[in-house]
């Protein structure tokens, strides 16, 4: 197994969430996963909005709590955004996340990943958000070396 390396940071605003997520979005180059762990409320999907918006998407980040997944394309990129809020048994939706881990073009992002965290490979970011007070969050990123290009000097 990989060494693990965390980075840590504060973010003051949900402005600077998604500036910091649209710097790492930047970077996607297809096939990496991202799973993000906070409360209700916490900034995951603030953080998402961010990230669709540097891989270039132009389209309007909301969650997908009720759909479970929404896509965000640009160019031969896509990236999925899941969310399995209070889902103990994925289903379909299993294959649906594995068949996309497989694809070099896609990049998985999941809110609540406990139905699927079987799938998902271990080479993947790790994002824990944490709320100080209204508008402060501490983020803990886990990465991999081999995801290492993401994070770097963010
Ligand atoms: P989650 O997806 O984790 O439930 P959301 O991103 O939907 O969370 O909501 C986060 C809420 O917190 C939003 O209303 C956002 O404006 C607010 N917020 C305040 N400060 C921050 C911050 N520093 N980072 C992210 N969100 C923040
Ligand atoms: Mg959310």
């Amino acid at each position: 197994m990989s060494t693990v390396t965390t980075w840590q940071t504060v973010s003051t605003s949900s402005a600077a969430t998604e500036k910091l997520a649209e710097k790492l979005g930047k970077r996607l180059k297809g096939h990496e996963v991202i799973e993000l762990i906070s409360d209700l409320g916490g900034g995951k999907t603030t953080f998402v909005r961010g990230l669709a918006r540097g891989l270039g998407s132009t389209d309007k980040v909301a969650s997908p709590s009720f759909t479970l997944s929404k896509v965000y394309k640009s160019g031969e990129l896509e990236l999925h955004h899941f969310d399995f809020y209070r889902l103990e048994d994925a289903g379909i939706m299993k294959h649906e996340v594995m068949e996309l881990l497989d694809d070099p073009n896609c990049i998985v992002v999941v809110e609540w990943a406990d139905a699927v965290k079987k799938v998902l490979p271990t080479e993947r970011l790790v994002i824990h958000i944490k709320a100080i007070d209204n508008n402060s969050r501490e983020l803990l990123v886990e990465y991999p070396e081999a995801l290492a290009y993401l994070v770097e000097e963010l």
